[in-house]
């Protein structure tokens, strides 16, 4: 599902350039869920970032289902985005003025499906618990059914890969649990493709497996580089 090989990442140039990324390999398969860990500055954002074609790196290789993300035109990678990609942000960014099925909606409305978005909207809410709150504003509902209607809205447009980053960061832990066991669910039950950053050590007993990373490389749970550079498989 995803590729990646030999992946640099350096912000900024000369004295002022930071290596965030100094080499990763990796690879995803079709139904796993991964959670991309290590200590705050390890490079996790970068990489989730650039696998989510939010940014570009500075060299290696990226292919996703095969297609290299790093031949894509400007146009073709929007639309990659929106069509096969899913996010799910620490800030739930629900539209303020729009209910939470209309803001579910939208990601659809960018492709110009219009015809039974309504309905898949409104059964997707049903399946994160939300279908008794349709028609409220984002502002009247709590923070972790925010980022259950956020969630719904990522996955409108059936993608192939969901990315989150640090998902349940805002919320309390029973709200955070609550999320992560929809992540779980959708993963098992509809075989959904998920890659999580996180930092909370205790989320590591939701997903198959866990890619650490240290100073911009995969390292072992303990912190050391890998020799090989490539994570465990699950
Ligand atoms: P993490 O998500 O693990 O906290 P990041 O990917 O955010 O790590 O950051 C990795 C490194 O890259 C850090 O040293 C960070 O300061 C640096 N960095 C991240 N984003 C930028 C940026 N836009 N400009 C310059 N440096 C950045």
């Amino acid at each position: 599902m995803i590729e990646v090989i030999d992946l640099h990442k350096t912000y900024g140039r000369g004295t002022a350039a930071t290596r965030a990324l100094n080499g990763i390999n990796l690879s995803v398969r079709p139904g796993e869920f991964v959670a991309i860990m290590g200590r705050s500055g390890s490079g996790k954002s970068t990489l989730l970032h650039i696998l989510g074609l939010l940014d570009s790196p500075t060299r290696g290789q990226f292919f996703v289902q095969g297609r290299d993300m790093l031949k894509l035109t400007e146009t073709e990678r929007s639309r990659f985005r929106l069509e096969e990609f899913g996010y799910v942000f620490q800030e739930y960014s629900l539209l303020p003025g729009m209910s939470i099925l209309e803001n579910v909606c939208v990601p659809a409305i960018g492709l110009g499906k219009g015809n039974n978005i309504r309905k898949r909207a409104t059964d997707l809410l049903q399946v994160v618990g939300l279908g008794e709150r349709l028609k409220h504003q984002p502002g009247e509902v709590s923070g972790g059914e925010q980022q259950r209607a956020a969630i719904a809205r990522a996955l409108i447009n059936r993608p192939a890969i969901l990315f989150a980053d640090e998902p349940t960061a805002s919320l309390d832990v029973t709200s955070s649990r609550v999320v992560l066991e929809l992540f779980r669910k959708l993963n098992k039950e509809l075989g959904q493709t998920i890659v999580m950053v996180t930092h909370e050590p205790d989320d590591r007993q939701y997903v198959d497996r866990v890619v650490w990373l240290k100073d911009g490389l995969i390292a072992t749970e303990d912190g050391h580089p890998r020799f090989d550079g490539v994570s465990d498989a699950a």
